[in-house]
């Protein structure tokens, strides 16, 4: 019946194979769940989650400095909401279509249910490129974005927050033109600036969260991170933030990446070095190239499209930390970092691994926190930042971090208490798509057919 699903999900939408994907490892994993709750097969749960409750698509024309006028398409995938308003990133990079913001909604959901937080699923964007636009460029492109979003969303309708793309600066932007057009202060998007009702601790969120997920996963061996050599892909917001607790926490990282290459600093890369990192990626927008430019003991490696693996992924160490986007580790790439020691893969990007190179994780008792599970920190934190502008509050920096961290030990709980009962303990794939799952099935068959 699951097969048979399945099948529907991708003669209706052809065109979406990462939408495929994402339900394809989560209906793999319901097989035993179903088995066990006949009345979860009955009420069609599977069948009512993989349609969004809502689509909306837009038009989001702008103005660039010299005057031409572009037209970009705008998305909000309103995916579930049994358990909470709407919340999930917005992501802005030319790739962005409607199965790729569909996959990451369906992701989101089942995330937002292991975080002990009450929130629904959704997630939206453009197929914008803030890459190389001046801050007015993008200002405008916000303001036409958010001039139509702002009808759909609400503090406790829709919640969206930053993705790929969409950081600090575009929040701002977003926020400003919402609290115009609705004459309104609200808690509306997550990850707002400190002086306008965001949250400590929210840009660290998801880099921390991974970190920490991967330590409840070390202590199930008796191990810590001190003295472990770890790769960590990206240098955004959740690649940087990932680097400085891995530091904190006594590991050494040994590599960042962007879309054109990869650096690798085998003397490790310390707190001045990320310093560097985070001023070239968050205010001068730079190239990571500039890294081996600056510091002699990196090599840069451009990416090689004739390769068909990412070398990044092919250096000795313990620890993998993807955090750059999806699909980025392949079959092959999955195969070299077992080959080369890793025993520990926490997800900070959405799906970075494809199902054959989780299988192999898998079959090789690699310790591997998916996605949904391992990257929920940042959606956690969001949900920390509702409540404080709920309750027009604002809770220190070690409140929120200690939040956060005891939040990752119970998802981690919960996807290993699920696992266990399938028999599977070390299977945390299995783990957090019943644990999610269970959640938000209850919900909705409480609340009918609707
Ligand atoms: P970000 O700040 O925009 O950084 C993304 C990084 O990944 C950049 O270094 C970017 O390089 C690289 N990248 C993006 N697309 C790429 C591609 N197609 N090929 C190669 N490199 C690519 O975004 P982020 O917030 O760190 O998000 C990274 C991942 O974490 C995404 O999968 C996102 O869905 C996931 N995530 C984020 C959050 C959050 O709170 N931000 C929460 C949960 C999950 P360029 O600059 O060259 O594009």
């Amino acid at each position: 019946m699951l097969e048979e699903l399945y099948q529907k999900v991708v003669e209706k939408d052809p065109a979406q194979p990462e939408f495929h994907q994402a339900v394809q490892e989560v209906l793999e994993s319901l097989e035993v769940v179903l088995e066990k709750h006949p009345e979860y097969r009955k009420a069609r749960i599977p069948e009512r989650m993989v349609e969004p409750e809502r689509v909306i698509m837009f038009r989001v024309p702008w103005v660039d400095d010299d005057g031409d006028i572009h037209v970009n398409r705008g998305f909000r995938i309103e995916m579930n909401s049994a358990i909470g308003p709407y919340k999930g990133g917005l992501r802005f990079h030319p790739s962005v279509n409607l199965g790729i913001l569909k996959f990451l909604a369906f992701e989101q959901v089942l995330k937002n249910a292991l975080t002990t937080i009450p929130m629904g699923g959704g997630k939206g964007g453009s197929d914008f490129d803030p890459k190389g636009k001046s801050d007015l460029e993008v200002m405008r492109f916000c303001q036409s974005f958010m001039s139509e979003l702002f009808r759909h969303i609400g503090p406790s309708t829709d919640v969206p927050a930053g993705d790929i793309g969409v950081g600090g600066r575009e929040i701002g932007f977003l926020f400003g033109q919402y609290k115009k057009l609705k004459n309104e202060w609200s808690g509306v998007l997550t990850g707002k600036g400190l002086q306008y009702g965001g949250s400590l601790i929210r840009p660290e969120a998801t880099g921390y969260g991974a970190v920490y997920f991967g330590e409840e996963m070390l202590k199930t061996r008796g191990d810590s991170y001190n003295g472990k050599i770890c790769l960590v892909s990206g240098a955004g917001n959740v690649a940087q933030y990932a680097t400085e607790k891995l530091l904190q926490l006594g590991a050494k990282v040994v590599t960042l990446s962007d879309s054109g290459g990869c650096i690798y600093d085998p003397e490790g890369i310390d707190t001045n070095k990320l310093a560097f990192v985070m001023d070239l990626k968050n205010n001068r927008r730079g190239r990571i190239k500039e890294y081996a430019d600056k510091y002699p003991s990196a090599q840069y490696i451009a990416i090689d499209p004739e390769l068909d693996y990412n070398p990044l992924w092919n250096f000795k160490a313990d620890c993998a930390f993807p955090s750059a986007t999806q699909n980025e580790i392949n079959t092959k790439d999955a195969q070299n970092l077992v080959n080369n020691g890793v025993f520990l893969v926490s997800e900070g990007a959405n799906m970075p691994t494809v199902p054959d190179g989780v299988n192999i994780f898998i079959e090789n008792k690699v310790l591997y926190g998916p996605g949904k599970a391992a990257n929920a920190g940042g959606v956690s934190t969001s949900g920390l930042e509702m409540a404080q502008n709920a309750t027009f509050s604002s809770w220190s920096r070690k409140e929120v971090d200690t939040k956060l961290h005891n939040i990752m030990i119970s998802i981690h709980a919960q996807a290993r208490a699920a696992a266990e009962a399938y028999g599977q303990p070390d299977n945390y794939v299995l783990g957090a798509n019943a644990a999610g799952f269970c959640k938000v099935a209850d919900a909705m068959i409480a609340q009918g057919v609707v």
